[in-house]
Formats: C-alpha cells, structure tokens, sequence
C-alpha cells in the first residue's frame, strides 16, 4: 500500500523542477465523492493562469465510479467554486474545490455546498464567522496508529496532549509538512497541537467567513491526504477510531455572528444557545456522515464529551455540548464553540444548519 511514499522523493524532485510553459497551468478539480466524507481529484491543463475559480470550465467525471451514477448515466458535472495555490505542483497550478451536479442540472447527494453558499447569502448581513479544530489520527499501513506497538497499546492518555519527545507525539513531520504547505496554497490555517491520543492531532481553519469554512476546511483535508500519501500513513477521519479510555475524534465548530462579537454580545451568544437546545436532535443528525450514528460511538459523556442525547452548555466547560470559552464570558462578547460535530462532518452541512438555527429561525 506504501510503494508511492517508497518511491525516491530526491529524484521526483528533478521532474518537479522542469520549467513549465505559460500558457499551461495544471489545475487539480477536487470533489466530495458518494460517501459524503472522502475526495476525490482529477488533473486538467488550461492556457492560461486562472484568478478566481470562476475563470475555470466545467469538467465532468464518471460517478459510476465514485458511487454518484448510474453506468448508463454516469457523467458528473464539476463545477469549479474555490481556488488554492497547488503546493504539490507549485508554480502556477492550482487546486480547485468543485461542486458536483448530476446530468440533469440537480445537485448530487452529497453536494451540500450548494445549499450552504444560498443559506450563507442570506444571513450576510450577520457575517457568520467559523472557526474549524480538525481532529484525526494517523494510522501505519496496517491500520494501527502509527507509532504504537505492534501488540497491545501505549501507556495511558495524559501526557500526549501537546506533547513533545519520541515518546509523546508520532508523525510530527505530516503535521509540519502540512502547516507549510496549507500556508502556501492560501488555506486559512490558523494553528495545530498534538491530541490527548497519541497519533491523534488537531489542525484549525478559521475564522472564516460563511460558505468559505466548507471550502478551506475541505482544501486542508485534501491537503492532509496528499502529505500523508508521500509518507505511506494513512489518515482516519473517523470519530471513534479506537475503543475504550481513548479520545474521540471531533471537529469542534467555533461562531459568532457581527452582534456576538460587539460590546454586550454574551447576549446574543446565549440567545443563539438557546436556539440550539431547541434544534439539539436535528443538528446530532447533519453532525456526521450517518445521521449520527458515527458520533454516537464517540459522543458518550466521556473523554471530553456531553451524551449525544443531551444538550449543555457552559461557560469553560468542555463536557458540554456548547462552550462559552473562559476569555469570552469575562469579556461578555465573542463566539461560542459546537462541541458536537464530528471529525467527519461536512462543514458545509454544519455550518449551514448553525447559521439557520441561530439566525434565520428556519425551523422546518
Ligand atoms: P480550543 O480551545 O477549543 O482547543 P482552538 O484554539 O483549537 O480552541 O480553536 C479556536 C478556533 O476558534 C480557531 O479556529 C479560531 O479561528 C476560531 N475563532 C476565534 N475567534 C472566533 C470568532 N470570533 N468567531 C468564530 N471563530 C473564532
Ligand atoms: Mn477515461
Ligand atoms: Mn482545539
Ligand atoms: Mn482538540
Ligand atoms: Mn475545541
């Protein structure tokens, strides 16, 4: 499984120096595949150097293949939506996050940007900022976190969390590589930190501003993949990846709105909390792939967690459901943090329903 990341990076460097002519310019479409969580990508040359994503033609695909299509109907349309700098390819290439649309102009399945960016529109004059922690693990080639021993498990969680030493933190150099290269392609990455698992980390995007979250967050995990790729490890989404006195894996959702940010904004923070109590089953649903069935193994009342079945919130408190993070509650303005999406969530589903619940008082 790891005879790419084998293969000599020293003398794929001399290739990937090759001066390239101007007038072609690689862009690699990336698209949400049927599964909802994991992407897919194919290459295109265009003539010239593309400045918004806009400028870039619609490129179609075989969802046959990708679990979006019937055999005999199977051409996916990919339309292009946001644009990165391809730190791969360097130079002038691009990454490009597409939306997907099936033969007959409707949006696939798991194409839920397109509703998101309609959702957002609305609620402009709010200026929903999201701020994303990424959490996920990496695992060897045979499935097993990487750096643990081959039998049995690492020592108990407690000094991993930030940690630092051979003995505390495994991988580092994905997360690094990672770091650097987000910050090339234009991803607004905005930190990361070793997790209480060992092979478990965190990176955060944000704050961004409404439909943006879902395409810099999808930009980085793309990203991810294709790091880890070179190395031969293996990144798992999944909120659960280990059973047992082992954290989760969460993708916690920072917000606040133009109002929660001004003096006296605590009011509208709580307001917003409010709101949410009321919606707590249906937001459970759009928090992960299955309609909440992976968070429910992660959301259990431990390990940092509230019970998927109930909703809390709190000042400082990260066992509850929403947190009101200490600095905000002595400032009386600021955001709140969505404890409950899970690693694998679509941000544009999640954002998407905080912005509707909060603001919109869609309550359908
Ligand atoms: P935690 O203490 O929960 O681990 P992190 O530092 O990992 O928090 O992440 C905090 C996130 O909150 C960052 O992604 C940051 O961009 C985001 N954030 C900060 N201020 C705001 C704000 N006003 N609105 C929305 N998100 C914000
Ligand atoms: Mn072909
Ligand atoms: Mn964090
Ligand atoms: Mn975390
Ligand atoms: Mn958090």
């Amino acid at each position: 499984m790891d005879y790419s990341a084998k293969l000599d990076k020293s003398l794929f460097k001399k290739y990937l120096e090759l001066e390239q002519p101007d007038d072609m310019v690689q862009c690699m479409y990336i698209w949400i595949d049927g599964s909802g969580e994991t992407l897919r990508g194919k290459t295109r040359t265009v003539d010239f150097e593309p400045k918004s994503a806009k400028e870039l033609p619609v490129w179609n695909y075989d969802g046959s293949s990708t679990g979006q299509a019937e055999g005999s109907n199977s051409d996916v349309y990919l339309r292009p939506v946001a644009m990165f700098r391809d730190p791969f390819r360097r130079g002038k290439n691009k990454l490009v996050i597409c939306e997907t649309f099936k033969y007959d102009g409707r949006v696939t399945e798991t194409n839920h940007r397109n509703e998101c960016k309609k959702v957002m529109d609305r609620a402009s004059d709010h200026e929903p900022w999201f701020g994303l922690e990424q959490e996920y693990t990496l695992l060897g080639q045979d499935g097993h976190p990487f750096g643990w021993p081959k039998q049995g498990y690492p020592g108990p969680q407690g000094p991993y969390y930030c940690g630092i030493g051979a003995d505390k933190v495994y991988g580092r150099d994905i997360v690094e590589a990672h770091y650097k290269a987000c910050m090339f392609a234009g991803v607004k990455i905005s930190g990361t930190n070793a997790e209480v698992m060992p092979a478990q980390w965190e990176f955060q995007v944000g704050p961004c501003v409404g439909v943006d979250m879902g395409d810099h967050l999808w930009a980085a995990r793309y990203i991810l993949q294709r790091v880890a790729e070179d190395y031969g490890i293996i990144v798992s989404f999944d909120p659960k990846p280990i059973e047992g006195d082992w954290n989760g894996a969460g993708c916690h959702c920072n917000y606040s709105t133009l109002l929660m940010r001004k003096e006296g904004g605590i009011k509208y923070i709580e307001e917003a909390i409010q709101k949410l109590a009321k919606r707590h089953q249906h937001h459970v649903r759009l928090y992960d792939p299955k309609g909440g069935k992976d968070n429910r193994r992660r959301l259990t009342g431990q390990h940092e967690t509230s019970h998927i079945d109930d909703f809390s919130a709190g000042v400082a408190n990260r066992g509850a459901s929403v947190r009101i993070p200490r600095q905000v509650g002595e400032e009386g303005k600021g955001y709140m943090e969505d404890r409950r999406p899970a690693s694998n969530c679509d941000p544009y589903l999640v954002t998407e329903a905080i912005v509707r619940t909060t603001v919109l008082d869609d309550w359908d």
